[in-house]
C-alpha cells in the first residue's frame, strides 16, 4: 500500500479533532514494555506512555496473563455496580495495600471509567457535602473535558470549547506563579476573608501536585501542607486530582504523600487499571460518603477487566516492600540530570519535575515542537506540555529500563541540541 493511502481513512472519516496522530504520524501496531511499533516494523521508545496511563508499560506480560486468563474463563465483563468477584478482590487489594499502609480511612467510588468522571464525581460530592457552589483551581489547571472538570481547566482553547458560560470556579495562582515574589497563598486568604472581594465561600479546592498538561508545573510539599492547612481552617474540602499523577508517577503511590497531607477527596484514574484498559476512582473520607444509591451512576463503570490488571498491578508493584517508589525517583534523577545539562549549556533553556514526570521548557515555545518532531524522526514519543506548549514533557512508563532510559536521553539530547544550537 502507498504511504499515502494508509492514512487516507484517518483523513476522510475521522473528524479534525484529532491530535496526537498528528505529532506521530504513523500507524502503530504492537507494543510491549517501553516500545510501541509501527506498521512499517519501525519502532519507537514510548516516553509518553498514554499520557500516563501506561505507567506499568504496554502490554506488561504479568498483568496480561491475569487478563487472558480471566476472559478466557468467561469473566464478568460489563458488570454495572453488581458485586463481583473481580470487584471484590479489587477492593481488598486497595484496602490492604494502598489505604492501610497509609492510614488513609476512604471509601471508594466508581465514576465512568475516565478522568474526567472521577473529577465530576469529586465536584459533585462536595458541592452535596457543603451546600455551596464555587470551587477554588489553579492557573494552568487541568482536570477533564467535561464541563465541571472543564470549569476548573485553566487552558482557553479547551475553555473555549464549552461553548456555554464555565462557571462557579474561580482560579488561584499555583506553587510558584510570581516566581516566589508573593507570599503563598496571600491572594487567595485575603478574598476569602473581604466581604466585598466578590467570592462565594468555596465548597472545595482542586489542585494538581504537579501540573501534567499545565506545563510539569511542582508544587512544593510545604505549598500543598500550607493549602491543606487552609482548607482545614476555613471547613473548604480539599479535592487533590491524582489522575496523572497518582500510581506511581512522582515516586510513590498517591502524589500528595510528600506533604503528609490527607486530602478529603481524591482521584485516580489514567494507570489505575494497570493494563491502559479504562477505569476510574474517586476517593473520599468516609464521613463524606453522602450521596444517595443511584444519584450518580454510569454504564461502564464496572469495567471488570480493568478491576483485574488493576488488582494484579496492586498486588505485582504496591505491596510490602515495593522498591517502585525509589527507583522511580533514581530513573527521575537520571532525567533531571540529563534536563539539567541541557539547561546549563543553553540559554532560554530550563528543567522541573519530580519522578518520572520531568520537562524541559523551552522560552521559545516553538523549540519544545521541533524536539519532539527530531525525536520522533529518531523514534522517541514525547509529547509537548504548557499553556504554549513550551515543555517537552516526558512521562516513560516506571518499569523503564535503564538502557531504554539512556537510549531515549541521547536521543532528546542530540535533539535539543540540534534546535538550539
Ligand atoms: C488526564 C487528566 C484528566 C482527565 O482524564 P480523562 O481520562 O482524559 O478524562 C483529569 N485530571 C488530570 C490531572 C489529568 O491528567
Amino acid at each position: 500500500m502507498p504511504e499515502a493511502d494508509k492514512t487516507a481513512i484517518f483523513e476522510h472519516l475521522e473528524s479534525e479533532v484529532r491530535s496526537y496522530s498528528r505529532g506521530w504520524p504513523a500507524t502503530f501496531t504492537t507494543a510491549s514494555g517501553s516500545w510501541i511499533r509501527d506498521e512499517n516494523g519501525r519502532e519507537y521508545l514510548d516516553f509518553f506512555a498514554g499520557a500516563g496511563a501506561l505507567n506499568y508499560g504496554h502490554n506488561n506480560p504479568i498483568l496480561k496473563k491475569a487478563l487472558v486468563d480471566y476472559i478466557v474463563g468467561d469473566g464478568i465483563t460489563h458488570g454495572l455496580d453488581m458485586n463481583t468477584v473481580a470487584k471484590r478482590e479489587l477492593l481488598e487489594t486497595i484496602q490492604h495495600n494502598i489505604l492501610e499502609p497509609r492510614n488513609l480511612d476512604y471509601k471508594v467510588q466508581f465514576p465512568g471509567p475516565t478522568g474526567t468522571n472521577a473529577v465530576e464525581a469529586a465536584l459533585k460530592l462536595a458541592r452535596k457535602v457543603t451546600g455551596r457552589e464555587s470551587i477554588i483551581n489553579f492557573t494552568n489547571a487541568f482536570h477533564g473535558m467535561t464541563l465541571g472538570a472543564l470549569s476548573v481547566t485553566g487552558n482557553s482553547m479547551k475553555r473555549a470549547g464549552a461553548g456555554v458560560p464555565l462557571v462557579h470556579a474561580t482560579p488561584m495562582p499555583f506553587d510558584n506563579y510570581f516566581g516566589g515574589v508573593t507570599e503563598d497563598f496571600q491572594w487567595f486568604e485575603r478574598v476569602l476573608d473581604d466581604s466585598g472581594s466578590g467570592l462565594n465561600r468555596p465548597a472545595a479546592v482542586i489542585v494538581e501536585t504537579v501540573q501534567g498538561e499545565g506545563g510539569v508545573n511542582v508544587a512544593r510539599a510545604e505549598w500543598l501542607r500550607a493549602l491543606a492547612d487552609l482548607c482545614a481552617r476555613r471547613e473548604i474540602l480539599l479535592i487533590v486530582d491524582d489522575v496523572q499523577m497518582g500510581c506511581g508517577r512522582t515516586g510513590p503511590f498517591f502524589s500528595f504523600e510528600i506533604a503528609g497531607i490527607q486530602p478529603d477527596i481524591v482521584t485516580l484514574s489514567k494507570s489505575i487499571g494497570g493494563y491502559g484498559l479504562p477505569m476510574a476512582l474517586t476517593m473520599f473520607k468516609r464521613e463524606l460518603d453522602v450521596w444517595g444509591p443511584g444519584e450518580h451512576n454510569g454504564t461502564f463503570r464496572g469495567n471488570n477487566p480493568a478491576f483485574v490488571t488493576a488488582t494484579a498491578a496492586i498486588q505485582e508493584y504496591w505491596g510490602a516492600g515495593s522498591t517502585l517508589p525509589e527507583e522511580t525517583l533514581a530513573k527521575g534523577e537520571t532525567i533531571s540530570n540529563a534536563f539539567t545539562k541541557l539547561a546549563d549549556k543553553f540559554d532560554g533553556v530550563s528543567t522541573r519535575g519530580r519522578g518520572l514526570v520531568q520537562g524541559l521548557v523551552f522560552d521559545d515555545a516553538e523549540n519544545a515542537g521541533k524536539v519532539c518532531k527530531l525525536a520522533f524522526d529518531e523514534g522517541l514519543l514525547a509529547e509537548t506540555s504548557g499553556p504554549s506548549d513550551e515543555v517537552v514533557k516526558l512521562l516513560p512508563p516506571l518499569t523503564v529500563t535503564n538502557d531504554e532510559l539512556d537510549q531515549g536521553l541521547r536521543i532528546l539530547t542530540s535533539a535539543t541540541e540540534k534546535v538550539c544550537s
